[in-house]
């Protein structure tokens, strides 16, 4: 699903950020990213949305390499993904319904079909009841949600998450955790890069730690490792 031969980061200020990456990532896979900060966790889920390019090495996501892939190949991969940020990132002057909406009417899905998958992926996240509300008007855990229900849209493969509990206390986080990990029992891979030691301690799936932008730790079933 995601395959990574020996990538490396260098970023223009000649700062090395991932070093050698070497990894698989099978298809239904839960895989949680930790390490301190700086460790490169940002710019490992960002080459797999081609938000950034690898210096060097190659980046297979969903059968296509990343790394050469043409400007014009770059919107139909992301497609392929859903993206959740920290920030969660909602358009704040369209409502929940045209939020999630707007990813699916981008590749001109009919109408018919856009109203039934909005309201299937607002009922999976539990937020069916609030079509007509704007973001502004929700808590931080349910702009969550709806972020996720727009990530899931139009059922990408992979959902990457950066830091997606970052904003939000820990019964919220848990309620969060709950959807990826149901996204995920659906058959979606998730890549999550998280400084949340409680939910992936909760959670025991497989853990990448990644140190001075190098794989220092790759396990199954995993806990996060570090104190903070
Ligand atoms: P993490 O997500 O683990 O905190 P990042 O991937 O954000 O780590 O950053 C890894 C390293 O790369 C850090 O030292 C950071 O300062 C640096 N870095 C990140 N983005 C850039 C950039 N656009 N230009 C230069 N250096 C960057
Ligand atoms: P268009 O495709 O022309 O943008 P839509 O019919 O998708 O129009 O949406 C028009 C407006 O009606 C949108 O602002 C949206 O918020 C609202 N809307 C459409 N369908 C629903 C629905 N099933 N539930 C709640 N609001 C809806």
């Amino acid at each position: 699903m995601i395959y990574m031969s020996e990538v490396s980061k260098i970023y223009s200020n000649g700062l090395v950020a991932l070093a050698d990456i070497t990894v698989e990532i099978a298809s239904g896979d839960f895989v949680f990213i930790v390490g301190p900060s700086g460790a490169g966790k940002s710019t490992f889920i960002k080459l797999i949305f081609r938000e950034e390019l690898p210096s060097s090495g190659k980046i297979v996501v969903n059968g296509r390499n990343v790394a050469n892939m043409s400007p014009g190949d770059v919107p139909y991969l992301r497609r392929n993904l859903g993206i959740v940020f920290q920030d969660f990132r909602l358009l704040p002057n369209k409502t929940v319904y045209d939020n999630v909406a707007f990813a699916m009417r981008v590749v001109e899905a009919p109408r018919r079909e856009i109203q039934k998958r909005v309201y299937n992926v607002l009922e999976l996240v539990g937020l069916r009841h609030k079509v007509r509300t704007y973001p502004a008007e929700l808590s931080g855990g349910e702009q969550q949600r709806v972020a996720i229900a727009r990530a899931i849209v139009n059922n990408p493969a992979v959902v990457i998450a950066d830091e997606p509990t970052g904003n939000l206390d820990p019964d919220t986080s848990w309620e969060i955790m709950k959807v990826l990990d149901s996204i995920n029992k659906a058959g979606t891979t998730v890549v999550m890069a998280t400084h949340d030691k409680t939910v992936v301690d909760g959670m025991r799936k497989r853990v990448l730690a990644i140190e001075k932008g190098r794989i220092v730790r790759d396990q199954q079933k995993g806990v996060y490792g570090y104190e903070d």
